[in-house]
């Protein structure tokens, strides 16, 4: 959007472009005829490449570690010690994941590990399968693998009870909804001892083959970047050089249609800003 209004623009990214895209094995809420997430992000790649090559767009490797806003500019500062300054800044860091040891409803021991659902195959699961959190990467890996029969133990505090509602009519879904998991290695044998309290206070031990993780994610925040209570970073509390788009704005809300709308929302306001003569949004003087 940025580029398409002649605005000099740059892209700064550390990992590969798409982002979360690239776990999404099954996709049907996109406008287009993309049945996965990596085809998309291979979309949006071509489309930066070929930006860039127009000379439109720059895209930068690299980790940005510090934002700032102030009368004149912002200012992104990269971990290289590198400060860039622009007119304006879109920050849409997103989320990373939460591991076990970020949840409060969580106790383990120090051993204990759980791989992530969305990258977990078919043949992953041998036995019984636990897993932690009802968060919406359950759905996708459901969508994505129509034929496989295994059940899946979801267990389920009552924070992700909205997020489970989309699986519960999954015949290979079995929620289990908790208020606390406790997990241990057995004494003899592999796998982990499940003890799981309901809110009833009714503790209950199961023995688990596997246990995956699909707690969720925590906000991406970049320093400098103003959050509420939860860490989100809300997009109308920052300074006015500074817009936030995507998953990084709220818990909720987090799709690739919004995110893909609040970044060129985001850069259109400030458009529209500079380009209105005395608009009040107006950001250069
Ligand atoms: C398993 C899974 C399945 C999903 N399925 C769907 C679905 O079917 N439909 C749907 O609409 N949504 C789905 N989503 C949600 C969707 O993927 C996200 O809402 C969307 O991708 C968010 O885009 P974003 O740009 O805000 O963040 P992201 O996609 O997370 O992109 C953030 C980017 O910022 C980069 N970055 C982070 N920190 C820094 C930094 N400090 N410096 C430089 N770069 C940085 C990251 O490398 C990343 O590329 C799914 C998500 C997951 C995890």
């Amino acid at each position: 959007m940025a580029a398409s209004l002649n605005l000099r623009t740059m892209v700064v990214e550390v990992g590969p472009v798409g982002g979360k895209l690239h776990r999404i094995g099954a996709l049907e809420n996109v406008l287009g005829s993309w049945s996965t997430g990596p085809q998309l992000a291979e979309a949006l790649s071509a489309d930066l490449e070929r930006l860039e090559k127009a000379g439109r767009c720059t895209v930068f490797q690299s980790l940005a570690s510090r934002v700032s806003g102030h009368d004149d500019r912002a200012e992104l500062a990269l971990d290289d010690g590198r400060v860039l300054t622009a007119e304006f800044i879109v920050v849409a860091t997103g989320v990373t994941d939460l591991a076990p040891a970020d949840a409060e409803w969580i106790t383990a021991s120090a051993e204990f590990s759980a791989a992530p659902l969305w990258r977990a195959t078919p043949q992953d699961l041998t036995g019984r399968t636990y897993v932690l959190g009802a968060d919406r990467p359950l759905g996708t890996w459901l969508r994505a693998h129509p034929n496989v029969r295994t059940t899946l133990h979801v267990l389920c505090p009552p924070a992700d009870a909205y997020k489970a509602a989309e699986v519960e009519a999954d015949s290979r879904v079995r929620l289990v909804p908790i208020s606390h998991a406790a997990i241990t290695k057995p004494t003899y044998g592999g796998g982990w001892t499940v003890e799981v309290e309901g809110h009833d206070g009714t503790k209950t031990i199961y023995a688990a083959t596997s246990v995956l993780n699909n707690l969720g994610n925590k906000p991406a925040a970049v320093a400098g970047l103003v959050s509420g209570e939860d860490g989100y970073c809300p997009a109308d509390k920052q300074h006015r050089r500074i817009r936030i788009a995507g998953d990084l704005r709220a818990a909720r809300y987090q799709r690739i249609a919004t995110a893909q709308g609040s970044g060129a929302e985001a850069v259109l306001a400030y458009y529209y800003g500079t380009t209105l003569s005395g608009g009040s949004g107006s950001l250069r003087e």
